[in-house]
């Protein structure tokens, strides 16, 4: 009987556990639902940004020709992902929906209600896909999930191995009725008028070939990773983040294909990829955690508000274009715009800059990275930002302030500052992280001095905490 794949940020052949198990139980017909009113059950906010529609396209277009090879077929469908999965259950008689667990709060939701909504005779089976391993796996010895990283990743490196890899199915059968799909080029996903993605087609190949071809370059520089990850101006880390955050190439392929190596570059990176298991432990025991501070103190009171006549609008506007007059900031502004993705230290960097200089609450700043990232992620991008904050389960990261001069310079962003901030290209490497104001031509004034943002900053943060 037929076996429903259902796709979601998971879209792949090669150790793939849900298209694994429906292949071997039956004929399958793999469906992608667009679905654009589910995440609004978070706040409109947490449909697709532009970023992410560019990449589902591509990704799309690349998993069809895959079917396409091995003559099957992907069906792709607009609407609630609830229904839309019902009705093709019902249509082709199928016997189960597979899928891989999304821990979002709304495909949580989606899960529990599909179950209720399939047809008698068809379940729906949860595999794990998407992760070193399933969240909740690693238990303090009280058996509850971890809240903080450190121990939790020293649970999982004593866990470890993940579970073994998984073939791509050898062969595709699909019943001979296979339902109506959609076209991907009437979804509309690709901008037409500005068309601003030039960037973003210069800088990435999309799909789970694009996956492996990366990861094949990856192990040749792997092993810099220890000394080059912190520099903006290296191509020192994997930039997997996209494949992995739509599921193109699994952790676990991943970790099988480093498992051998012995360098300190893997034992970093390995630890890098539990950062990532880590946020879905986050969100699975706090899934409100993107949006919700999860340290209990009165933040309007750090915060500039409009309500108390703080005119945030502007600051926020300089910040998201890239016009702080702070090179490394503007540089990893403008490298998110016209790439959708961000080096993690400028990242890290551009965070702090607009919660502790600008002291604009951390969720603008999560939203605007939420749109504009090719990987942005409901449980990396919320955990992060809220350890930059020091709002959330660690320890409070708020009253260390980074000095994004000085980070300029000892993570030596001098090119790359250089490659997206092309007014200030001519500039010597000891000018270009502070110009000097009689070399800054058209490039904006500080948007505040360091030195009175960082007082500003630590003004709020004791006033808040003795009130
Ligand atoms: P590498 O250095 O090669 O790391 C390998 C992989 O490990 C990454 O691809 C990623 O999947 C994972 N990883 C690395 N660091 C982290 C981390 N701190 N948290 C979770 N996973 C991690 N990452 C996202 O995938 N999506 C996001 O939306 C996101 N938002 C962020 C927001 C802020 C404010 C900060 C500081 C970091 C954010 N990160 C996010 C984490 C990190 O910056 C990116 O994963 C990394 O820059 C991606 O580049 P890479 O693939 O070359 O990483």
């Amino acid at each position: 009987n037929p076996q429903i794949v259902w796709l979601r940020r998971d879209l792949r052949m090669k150790d793939q556990p849900a298209l694994h198990a429906a292949a071997e139980a039956g004929p399958i017909v793999p469906v992608y639902v667009l679905d654009d009113e589910r995440p609004k059950q978070e706040g409109a906010d947490r449909c697709f940004g532009g970023a992410h529609r560019w990449w589902l396209h591509q990704s799309l277009q690349s998993l069809s020709k895959s079917f396409g090879a091995r003559n099957g077929s992907l069906v792709l469908r607009r609407g609630d992902s609830v229904s839309v999965l019902a009705s093709i259950a019902d249509d082709t008689g199928a016997e189960a929906v597979h899928a891989n667990r999304h821990y979002e709060p709304w495909w949580r939701e989606a899960e529990e209600e599909l179950k209720e909504a399939l047809p008698d005779g068809c379940e729906l089976v949860l595999h794990d896909g998407n992760y070193l391993m399933p969240p909740g796996t690693a238990t303090t010895g009280s058996g509850d999930p971890y809240k903080i990283y450190t121990p939790f990743s020293k649970a999982m490196l004593d866990l470890f191995p993940p579970r073994d890899e998984l073939p791509e199915p050898e062969t595709i059968s699909q019943p001979s009725d296979m339902p109506e799909s959609d076209d991907l080029s009437e979804w509309d996903l690709l901008p037409t008028k500005p068309d601003w993605a030039g960037g973003f087609r210069e800088f990435w190949q999309v799909g789970e070939d694009a996956a492996w071809d990366r990861l094949d370059w990856w192990k040749d520089h792997i092993d810099d990773y220890e000394d080059d990850r912190n520099l903006p101006s290296e191509d020192g880390s994997s930039k997997m983040s996209p494949h992995l955050h739509w599921g193109e190439i699994s952790p676990v392929s991943i970790w099988h294909a480093f498992k051998d190596k012995r360098s300190q570059g893997w034992k970093t990176y390995e630890k890098e990829l539990i950062w990532r298991d880590y946020a879905q432990n986050i969100i699975m025991q706090f899934p409100r955690y993107p949006s919700e501070s999860y340290r209990d103190y009165d933040e309007n009171k750090l915060w500039r508000h409009p309500e108390r006549g703080h005119l945030i609008a502007e600051d926020l506007e300089r910040w998201q274009k890239g016009m702080t007059g702070y090179p490394i900031v503007d540089a990893g502004m403008r490298q998110l715009w016209q790439t959708g993705w961000m080096h993690n230290r400028v990242r890290m960097i551009t965070a702090s800059f607009l919660i502790k200089h600008l002291l604009i609450d951390w969720r603008h700043g999560e939203l605007w990275f939420w749109d504009c990232l090719v990987d942005g992620d409901y449980a990396s991008n919320g955990t992060n930002w809220q350890w930059v904050a020091g709002t959330g389960v660690d320890s409070n990261m708020f009253p260390r302030i980074m000095a994004p001069l000085s980070q300029s310079e000892k993570f030596n962003a001098a090119d790359y500052i250089r490659q997206y901030v092309p007014e200030l290209a001519e500039l010597s490497d000891e000018d270009i992280h502070d110009p000097p104001d009689e070399k800054r031509g058209d490039y904006p004034e500080k948007i505040i001095s360091h030195k009175e943002a960082r007082q500003r900053a630590l003004d709020a943060y004791n006033d808040m905490k003795d009130s």
